[in-house]
């Protein structure tokens, strides 16, 4: 068995997963970045200097042969990034909004993320020290979207991106009391607006900067805390 811990991220050829590769691969884990097309997925991992395997989040099939793919070459994984996310490309309020895009964004940022935890955990029990990492966002705050001082309270109602990270908080708590006991640590991080194809480039942050708080939650210690939410900050209210 590797001595090394074992990381994979999902999502990572490019932006914030792409970073969070980089720089766990540079605190010595090895890494091995998950991405759907073929070419980017190959591209990124020889830049990176580190391992691929095949994912495509929203087909829980591919989840699994990934997780074979890992057992294969490690025997366990140490660390999971839920990073693959997508906003569907629509901010069309609820009353407007085409159903079809709200189930292709949960699909991804929701279900993705049970299919690929639920596919890794027989891998993750297996690790000394498990972490889990679940990309979200403030913007699926619901302290934020009901606090009418909070700017994120003045953004344009949708029912599709900050619900489905809403959903995602939610859920990170869930797998959080189901696995207190054994070690896993699982909590929700918030990049902030970073520029990157997600935000069409309108982020102020570097998609490095956005990776740092998964860097740091997947590399918590032992006394380290499970079901919350973090950003560069500290803690985010729910
Ligand atoms: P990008 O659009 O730059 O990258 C998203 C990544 O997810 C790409 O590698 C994309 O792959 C991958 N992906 C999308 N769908 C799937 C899928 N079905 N299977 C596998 N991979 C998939 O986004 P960011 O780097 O900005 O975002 C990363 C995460 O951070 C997301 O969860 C996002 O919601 C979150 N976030 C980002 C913020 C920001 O300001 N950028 C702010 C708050 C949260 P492909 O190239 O194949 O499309």
């Amino acid at each position: 068995m590797s001595e090394n811990k074992i990381a994979l991220i999902t999502g990572a050829n490019k932006g914030i997963g792409y970073e969070t590769a980089a720089q766990l691969a540079a605190l010595g884990m090895t890494v091995v970045i998950g991405a759907r097309d073929t070419q980017r997925r190959e591209e990124a991992a020889k830049a990176l200097r580190v391992q691929s395997v095949a994912l495509d989040v929203t087909d829980p099939a591919s989840a699994q042969s990934a997780a074979e793919q890992v057992e294969e070459r490690f025997g366990r994984l140490d660390v999971l990034v839920n990073n693959a996310g997508i906003t569907g490309g629509s901010y069309d309020p609820p009353s407007k909004i085409d159903l079809d895009i709200v189930r292709q964004v949960f699909e991804t940022n929701y279900f993705g993320v049970i299919a690929v935890t639920n596919a890794m955990l027989p891998l993750l029990l297996r690790s000394p020290a498990p972490r889990i990492v679940n990309m979200s966002s403030t913007v699926g705050s619901l302290a934020s979207m009901t606090d009418a001082e909070s700017p994120l309270a003045a953004m344009p109602a949708s029912a599709t991106y900050p619900v489905s990270k809403t959903a995602l908080n939610a859920l990170t708590v869930q797998y959080a009391k189901e696995f207190a006991k054994d070690g896993i640590l699982i909590n929700a991080a918030c990049p902030g607006y970073c520029d990157t194809d997600l935000t069409n480039h309108a982020g102020f942050r570097t998609a490095a900067q956005g990776a740092a708080i998964a860097v740091k939650l997947a590399t918590l210690g032992a006394d380290g805390p499970t079901g919350e939410f973090f950003d560069d900050n500290g803690r985010v209210a729910w």
